[in-house]
């Protein structure tokens, strides 16, 4: 039973990212934030950044903390949190935001059910038209 229970949590957590990254895609309408060039729509090239990293679950599907951008942007930005990307962040959502987006991350006491993965899949999912 446990390895199932970790099987459908894995399987939860995908399929959110999944959703999520669709929904983003759509909302950025598949122009990378960083250099402004479109992608063709369902490019494998154009990618669901995530300024504050995946592991804080707290925000991981969060859209103020989620762009659209080219994989090769992505990789320059992925270095560059501190740097262009946060400046991008502070000027796109206000500072006050940012820091709000960065306590939360850090929030390590936050747990998320699989019945809020359910909750969060089926949100995205009517949001993106599936
Ligand atoms: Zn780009």
């Amino acid at each position: 039973m446990r390895s199932h229970a970790i099987t459908e949590r894995a399987i939860l957590i995908a399929e959110a990212d999944r959703v999520f990254a669709i929904f983003i895609k759509q909302r950025d309408k598949w122009t990378c934030v960083r250099c402004h060039k479109p992608s063709p729509i369902g490019s494998k090239l154009f990618t669901c950044s995530h300024f504050k990293n995946k592991r804080y679950l707290k925000v991981r599907w969060n859209p103020a903390n989620a762009d659209g951008l080219h994989k090769y942007c992505h990789t320059l930005w992925e270095y560059d949190k501190k740097g262009e990307y946060l400046l991008f962040k502070q000027r796109q959502l206000g500072n006050v935001a940012v820091e709000l987006l960065k306590k939360e991350a850090q929030n390590t006491s936050y747990h998320i059910t699989n019945d809020q993965l359910k909750l969060i899949i089926s949100r995205y999912k009517s949001l993106i038209g599936e």
